[in-house]
């Protein structure tokens, strides 16, 4: 890659040009301090006499010594402590012997000495110069390589990395179907713009790629300038935003005259809504900010898209940018990149287990399923965490356990194994573990159990029950949607029936359920009490997924109170579910308890033997369990 730092050569060699200018000034300045401070120095310890006045001190027998030269006598006196050396102009004085003799004076004569005064003029003014331009050039390098402070301003030095070929294509990115295929349009007309504006078709000028972080975003534009060949120009929004106000607009400036001379190719501006947040923010606006956006905007009207310049952005946060960033002939084309369904999950870690080495037990469609949610940063990073592990423990290439504990350690975090329980927590996480596990079981519509564990992981979790769907659902019934929650409600509802206390162990599940409960009763209109109204709207869809009220203050309570009921009937199911099973609830605790951690088949395998339930067809997503494929190993 080719770190063009940034923009300009034109703005370095400017600012090269204006040191030349302060060090030149700084340099004359202190060349008259220098002589100033030189001749204040002489001053004091250098005087003139005038001729009279040493031969009156030669009669006074004051003179100490004498140093004759062609032009002038040199002199200091007795009983000086100062030693100061004193001059007159010589003149013609054909008694001067006489009189030093008469003196009693030390004497000597001397030749113009040419080169000590060069010397002297060397050293009390060329070296102290010499250090002092040494000292600012290395401040200057010191300045420029950190890349900003003072002499940094204005300097288009944010990050734009220009790669002359990416080297990405469609290939690379894989679950994305769609927006590709929006996005080759885009490609076909960097290769061939003139077949474009022949028409008379005005050519897009850039598109928006939406959505959550790790989607591929950075990746799909990539691979825009791979397929067409153009280079790729990237920086961040907030390379743009500095403290000083104007200095991300001329950053603009620079950032397209440059893309322009290089056109056809791509500009690419990840997170966008830094600069491009919308102007009309009630909490005061911020002026550098705000420049930029208009320089910004004013870039994009103004730049003749029939060469070839295509600006891409990304963004997580659509619904905070300004209006007029969005408008036609800007950023008119929206590409969604969602997250990746089924499918595109297989696709997406077939990319990356590409180039490791996999064993024949591994089964990516199986991870695939067990990775609902899971971007493709996520997947690329599992993959990656697998391999390292294969490496780890000493093998040549990755198997499905692997792969599954990779999946764990990115969504948990790694094991931590010196925190150890006490027996007595250790026996509550094993019942509240369970709780979850049997009442997914026992309820129909569940996602059946993968794994239990209650190893400590570094995420917070002391133990957890990871469930596997045997498909991916798009939709949710509400019966789907009250056994999830009172699956939650089944650790604390252990805890309470075996133990008839509670811990704070449930906080997350209560969270969970809580969030599912609102969002029945206020987004997907599953209760009697309220029916068919929109009482929330998701704010920030691809980030957390916030929802912002929009019901009046009463109507808010009501819903507190409909989403407390909805959360006590799920409760009281797990509790009745677990009262009614509490013998197997016992023994795979128990089991449990030993073993740390069980596989959905060894639970399955008690649970059927305590219960005697009939085997069902759930139950043939459990056989990827993890003892089963380590073994194999
Ligand atoms: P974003 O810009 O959306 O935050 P990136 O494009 O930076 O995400 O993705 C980060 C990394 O995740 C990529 O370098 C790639 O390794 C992986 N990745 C993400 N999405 C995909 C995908 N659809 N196909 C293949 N790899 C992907």
């Amino acid at each position: 890659m080719e770190n063009n730092n940034d923009s300009n050569k034109d703005n370095r060699k400017k600012n090269n040009k204006n040191i030349i200018i302060i060090s030149v000034v700084i340099t004359l300045m202190l060349f008259l301090l220098f002589t100033y401070m030189q001749s204040m120095i002489n001053a004091s310890t250098y005087k003139e006499k005038t001729y009279k006045e040493f031969v009156q001190s030669l009669e006074d027998r004051e003179v100490k010594e004498v140093v004759v030269t062609s032009n002038k006598v040199e002199y200091k006196l007795k009983g000086d402590d100062k030693n100061i050396t004193y001059y007159a102009a010589g003149i013609a004085d054909k008694d001067l012997l006489n009189r030093l003799e008469s003196s009693g004076a030390d004497y000597k004569a001397k030749e113009q000495d040419s080169s000590s005064s060069i010397l002297n003029f060397v050293g009390s003014y060329i070296l102290p110069l010499a250090g002092i331009w040494i000292f600012l050039w290395l401040m200057y390098r010191m300045i420029s390589k950190s890349g900003g402070g003072m002499m940094g301003v204005g300097k288009s030095n944010a990050k734009v990395y220009v790669e002359k070929e990416t080297g990405v294509t469609f290939k690379d990115v894989a679950g994305q179907e769609e927006a590709k295929e929006s996005l080759t349009e885009l490609v076909d007309f960097l290769h061939n713009p003139g077949k474009y504006t022949k028409i008379g078709a005005k050519l897009p000028k850039g598109a928006l790629l939406v959505g959550p972080p790790g989607t591929g975003k950075t990746l799909l534009a990539k691979a825009v300038a791979g397929e067409a060949k153009v280079p790729f120009f990237s920086l961040s929004g907030s390379d743009f935003v500095e403290m000083f106000v104007g200095v991300g607009a001329s950053r603009v400036r620079d950032l397209f005259k440059e893309a322009q001379a290089k056109a056809p190719c791509i500009i690419f501006i990840d997170e966008v809504d830094a600069i491009g947040k919308s102007r009309d923010s009630r909490f005061g606006g911020n002026d550098e900010r705000e420049q930029t956006l208009n320089q910004l905007l004013s870039e994009m009207d103004g730049f003749d898209s029939s060469k070839g310049l295509v600006i891409l952005a990304a963004t997580n946060r659509p619904e905070v940018l300004d209006k007029a960033l969005l408008r036609p002939g800007r950023f008119d084309r929206r590409v969604i990149v969602d997250k990746p369904d089924l499918k595109g999950r297989k696709d997406i870690l077939r990319v990356h287990a590409k180039d490791v080495l996999m064993d024949e037990t591994v089964d990516l469609d199986a991870i695939a399923l067990a990775t609902s949610g899971a971007v493709g940063s996520d997947l690329a990073n599992m993959i990656n965490e697998a391999a390292i592990m294969a490496v780890k423990a000493g093998r040549m290439s990755v198997c499905q356990a692997d792969l599954f504990e990779a999946v764990e350690v990115v969504i948990a975090g790694k094991e931590k194994k010196d925190r150890i329980l006490g027996k007595e927590e250790k026996k509550i996480v094993s019942y509240h573990e369970v709780g979850h596990a049997l009442v997914t079981a026992l309820l129909k519509d569940a996602e059946p159990v993968q794994k239990i564990t209650i190893v400590p992981r570094t995420m917070g979790s002391l133990g957890y029950v990871m469930q596997v769907p045997e498909e991916e659902k798009y939709l949710m019934s509400k019966d789907e949607m009250l056994s999830r929650i009172t699956t939650l409600f089944g650790g604390r509802a252990a805890e309470q029936i075996i133990f008839n206390s509670i811990t704070t162990g449930a906080s997350n599940d209560i969270e969970k359920a809580t969030e599912l409960a609102r969002a029945m009763v206020t987004q997907y209109g599953m209760t009697d009490e309220f029916g068919l109204i929109c009482l929330e709207s998701v704010e920030n869809k691809y980030l957390d997924g916030r929802a912002a009220r929009n019901c009046a203050e009463s109507t808010s309570g009501e819903v507190d109170r409909v989403v407390m009921r909805l959360l006590k009937e799920c409760y009281q199911r797990a509790e009745k579910l677990l009262s009614e099973n509490k013998d197997t609830l016992d023994k795979i605790a128990e089991f449990l308890y030993e073993k740390e951690t069980i596989t959905g088949k060894e639970f399955m395998e008690i649970y059927r033997e305590v219960t005697g339930a009939e085997e069902e067809e759930k139950e043939t997503v459990l056989d990827l369990s993890f003892e089963e494929v380590s073994t194999e190993s």
